[in-house]
């Protein structure tokens, strides 16, 4: 088995430079969720040149299955496919060319990746039993997620695992250390968090900027809100249950020398516990409501309940580790410690064993040291080839296991 999976690194490898022309590719045309049909267009006329046939289920996204010699388990790997609405900051030649849309979370790597991995299968079709389907799913950006239409649409149909990654050049643990090129971090159990979204819409009462008595200024009084729910996770949750409340947009207003009538504040809440989650969301409701009240205000108050925990399990797992070390090597892995970003994978677990990592791309010498969905995130693309490897050689074994 150690043999086939160097023969996979070889393969990679050698596919090293389509794989950075694909992701160049996506990198400098992206689209947001739900509106991936440029993406959806190349990866289906790839395929098909590739004497494969997608399946096309839905409006954006795609996936394809590649059949061994005979019959056995079907494994899916997971890769999406979108961008955020983000303003790239970047010198490359291959910078974004859509107007405040950026491929600012790695996306356009883990779909070269998967692409990667569909041309690596086809090759080794004699080689194994059972069935590896390629999934590439759009909308992993925007609640309730892509997963979930996919899900609906059939692609866990027949499938026995379930196994993805996820880019990132910056590990959140230890202060934001680099995860570099060829570095794992995979661990069983829950590894990222529940994540909700909700908006609060302060209605005051507008007016002239110079007479504050005549009105109900709606920016003072969402100000006052924010400040407020500062104390929701600080003063209201067991310290010992991980939480963040994070207001994330605030808009208002019409001029300078006009009382605001609404505010509207938008934010995320994430939480590993479902406890902890109700406990959030109506004391987050009390907070908002009753500091409106005593200022005068109303609000509308909408909460919802996004993508589940995501929970790795533990055979998987072990299969997904031990395949990194066969690869690269015991010193590739390291700690990885849950956190609080969200995965719409979480729902491809609620419904089938597998298992998710984290592949390092970070290299201080390219610059390649922000955090995912910053404006200046960049990638070492030396990363490509292990992410391809690891997922296919992953695939192999857990077919070879199930035989
Ligand atoms: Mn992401």
């Amino acid at each position: 088995m150690k043999q086939v999976h160097t023969d996979v690194l070889q393969d990679a490898r050698a596919i090293a430079h389509d794989l950075t022309s694909w992701r160049r590719r996506f990198h400098s045309r992206p689209e947001l969720s739900f509106k991936e049909r440029e993406t959806t267009d190349f990866l289906a006329r790839t395929i098909l040149d590739w004497g494969l046939d997608p399946v096309t289920k839905t409006e954006t996204g795609l996936w394809v299955d590649i059949e061994g010699k005979g019959p056995g388990k079907t494994v899916l790997i997971r890769a999406d496919i979108d961008a955020l609405p983000v303003q790239e900051v970047s010198d490359a030649p291959y910078r974004s060319q859509n107007d405040g849309v950026m491929h600012a979370c790695g996306h356009d790597g883990h779909t070269a990746m998967a692409l990667g991995d569909v041309r690596l299968l086809l090759e080794r079709r004699e080689d194994f039993s059972g069935r590896v389907r390629v999934l590439f799913q759009p909308a992993e950006e925007k609640l309730p997620g892509g997963a979930l239409d996919m899900i609906k649409a059939g692609c866990l149909d027949g499938v026995d695992v379930v196994i993805g990654l996820h880019l990132t050049p910056v590990h959140t643990a230890g202060g934001g250390r680099l995860l570099e090129a060829g570095q794992v971090g995979i661990q069983a159990g829950p590894v990222m968090a529940n994540a909700d979204d909700f908006s609060i819409t302060v209605r005051g009462k507008g007016g002239h900027g110079a007479m504050p008595h005549l009105s109900v200024d709606a920016i003072a009084v969402a100000s006052a809100i924010v400040s407020a729910l500062q104390q929701v996770v600080s003063r209201m949750v067991d310290p010992l249950q991980p939480a963040v409340l994070t207001v994330g947009t605030f808009k208002a207003g019409y001029n300078f020398n006009v009382i605001a009538p609404e505010a509207t504040l938008t934010g995320t809440v994430r939480t590993f516990d479902a406890s902890t989650q109700e406990r959030i969301i109506a004391s987050m409701e009390r907070v908002a409501r009753d500091t409106a009240s005593a200022l005068g205000a109303e609000i509308d108050f909408h909460y919802t309940r996004g993508y589940p925990t995501l929970v790795n399990l533990p055979a998987e797992t072990e299969v997904l580790k031990g395949t990194a070390v066969d690869l690269l090597g015991e010193d590739a892995l390291v700690a990885c410690p849950p956190m609080m970003g969200g995965e719409d994978f979480a729902y491809y677990l609620h419904e089938r064993p597998g298992a998710f990592a984290f592949l390092g791309c970070g290299n201080a010498e390219m610059g390649a040291t922000f955090p995912n969905h910053h404006p200046s995130f960049a990638m070492d693309e030396a990363a490509l080839p292990y992410g391809t490897a690891l997922l296919t050689a992953t695939a192999l074994r857990l077919l070879e296991e199930g035989a």
